[in-house]
């Protein structure tokens, strides 16, 4: 499976400047005071991974995600977050899977939304989305579960939990591939 290695952001929310998490194997925990910014990296993470809904971002617009400026600093007009992914044993989608690494970069500008890249080339949203859709790690995967979560799920509608079914069954991607194909 594709290993996380680095998360980079910059202006993405509380993160105004440029910061770097090294993903190393084994357990990574973050720690701090509340309002710190923990779950905002959580929230990069899935953002980068191509999630569409602001209000799961915590924001009512996607612009929200950028830094909204403080007292003592100006709004920022992009936010950036890059995950580099280690590909080594080659289990990456076959689209993506001559590289050795990966880098996934999400970026955002005020009022002109999101665009993808990977290894510097231009992609879609949802190649992105594919990307990680059976690696059970993509932006509504089961893996990332943020706080008020838990009482959501217990109380989840039988369909939605058919979804989280599916999804740690390894599914998802394939329903998203055929969905792509019949719009095809
Ligand atoms: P807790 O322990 O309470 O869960 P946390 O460490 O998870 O806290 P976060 O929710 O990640 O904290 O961070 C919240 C902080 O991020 C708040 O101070 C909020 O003002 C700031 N923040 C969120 N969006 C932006 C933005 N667009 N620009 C600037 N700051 C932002
Ligand atoms: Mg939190």
């Amino acid at each position: 499976m594709v290993q996380f290695k680095k998360l980079r952001l910059s202006g993405f929310k509380s993160f105004v400047d440029q910061t770097e998490l090294l993903i190393t194997s084994g357990m990574t925990g973050v720690v701090g005071p509340n309002g710190c910014g923990k779950s905002n990296l959580v929230e990069a993470l899935r953002w980068v991974m191509g999630e569409t809904s602001a209000k799961r971002m915590r924001g009512s617009e996607m612009d929200d995600v950028i830094f909204a400026g403080s007292a003592t600093r100006p709004a920022r007009n992009i936010a950036e977050v890059s995950l580099l992914l280690d590909n080594s044993d080659r289990t990456a989608p076959a689209a993506f899977n001559n590289y050795e690494e990966i880098e996934v970069i999400r970026r955002i500008s005020r009022g002109s939304g999101s665009n993808y890249k990977v290894n510097g080339k231009d992609v879609r949203a949802r190649d992105v989305q594919l990307l990680f859709a059976d690696a059970a790690s993509g932006s509504q995967s089961t893996a990332l579960v943020s706080q008020g979560r838990i009482g959501e799920i217990i109380n989840a509608r039988p369909i939605s939990r058919r979804g989280l079914l599916e999804e740690a069954a390894g599914i998802t991607g394939l329903h998203s591939r055929r969905h792509e194909a019949e719009l095809r």
